[in-house]
């Protein structure tokens, strides 16, 4: 088993929109191809890419990961006999000290990705499939569920707009959707939550009053005071979940706004390893029977670290039912259906062509089928593919 060529390309994936805290016009991805043979003169090139909301690595993969990569020389297989990711992360990996993971996770993450989708296709099984034989004793969901992660700010979009938005989603098939909320910068916290209120009562009027169809993201803005005064004022909703209300990594004040808001918070994607995600459990004062995780493996090493996060998860009584992976890409969604997760984010209108699925597998009642074709699918998903096949 052996890495043989690893080839790197930067796409932009910019817009116009906006979340609370930053926007979108100058994001860019990575994109990596990575090929490995096998010994018995068999090779599958796989392909990966980092999820939105971190900008390309390329200087990292350049001067660090893909060297090393591509000196790992023969490595062990996995006792299946496939090609095992882990000694080839591992590999990347030496002489980085642990702690400050800093954005080197989404490099790593990158060719993580890349590195599953060629043991998948050198198995010739999809990922999905791939990992319920390694990971779950064979058992994979037959559909996942998905949510539409939309309700963006955009110049001169105003609550109709915004509603209009929502009509789109579920006329595409999703029964659950997203909106951001806190982003009206400047604004006095009274007036900016009572325009929140409105934007969120005109979607849920659209759900008929279905509280849990509807999840609220903050994208971090909050100190605890404002956390908790939007808490108090959308806790009679039932909301499905309201999310990333604080600052990702301040502990401490997750735990006291959980004393206060009863129902479901859902916080992680900015969380970036296993060390990270263990802090949130053991200090955040989050809820295993009703909060959500949302760690984006694309973002955080990839899916060799996601697999130790989950491991710690487990150790510390949580269901991987719990997560729910920010970036919706079809790697997290194989590791949904192969994991037995809590289903996958999904974004309709943006990040293309890296979010969304495979062209073939429409939403249905709010869940979505797995292509049944080697690796992740990416080959079954045709505007991602031709960026993809440029490399
Ligand atoms: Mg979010």
């Amino acid at each position: 088993m052996k890495v043989t060529s690893i080839r790197q390309a930067v796409a932009p994936i910019g817009s116009a929109i906006a979340n609370a805290y930053i926007d979108f016009s100058k994001m860019t991805a990575s994109v990596v191809a990575v090929t490995v043979e096998s010994g018995d003169g068999r090779s599958a090139t796989g392909y990966g890419f980092n999820s939105n909301g971190r900008y390309a690595q390329e200087g990292l993969l350049r001067e660090r990961f893909i060297p090393r990569l591509a000196e790992s020389g023969e490595l062990p297989a996995h006792p299946d006999g496939g090609f095992d990711p882990f000694p080839a992360w591992a590999a990347m990996m030496k002489n980085e000290k642990p702690g400050g993971h800093g954005e080197r996770s989404v490099a790593v993450g990158v060719l993580d990705m890349a590195l599953w989708d060629a043991a998948a296709k050198l198995a010739g099984l999809p990922l999905w499939k791939l990992l319920a034989d390694r990971y779950n004793q064979g058992r994979a969901d037959e559909s996942a569920w998905i949510y539409a992660a939309g309700g963006y700010y955009f110049p001169g979009k105003d609550v109709e707009a915004l509603v209009e938005e929502m009509k789109r989603y579920l006329g595409l098939g999703y029964t659950v959707v997203k909106m951001k909320i806190g982003g009206s910068p400047g604004m006095p916290l009274r007036e900016a939550l009572l325009l929140d209120l409105k934007r969120i009562e005109a979607v849920l009027k659209l759900l008929d009053g279905a509280g849990h169809r509807l999840c609220v993201d903050v994208n971090g803005r909050f100190g605890l005071h404002a956390a908790l005064s939007y808490g108090n004022a959308i806790q009679g909703f039932g909301l499905r979940w309201y999310e990333e209300p604080l600052d990702p990594l301040d502990y401490a004040t997750h735990a006291t706004l959980a004393e206060h808001y009863a129902p479901p918070i859902a916080t992680g994607e900015n969380l970036f390893s296993m060390q990270d995600a263990r802090n949130l459990i053991r200090h955040g004062g989050l809820r295993p029977d009703r909060d959500v995780l949302q760690f984006d493996p694309a973002l955080s090493y990839g899916l060799v670290e996601y697999l130790r996060t989950l491991a710690m998860l487990r150790e510390h009584g949580w269901s991987p039912r719990r997560c729910v992976p920010h970036g919706g890409h079809q790697f997290a969604l194989n590791i949904a259906v192969g994991l037995g997760l809590g289903g996958n984010e999904s974004y309709p209108e943006v990040f293309a062509p890296f979010g969304g699925f495979a062209d073939s597998t429409p939403v249905e009642n709010g869940r979505i089928r797995m292509p049944d074709i080697p690796g992740i699918g990416f080959e079954a998903k045709n505007d991602l593919w031709a960026v993809l096949q440029a490399l």
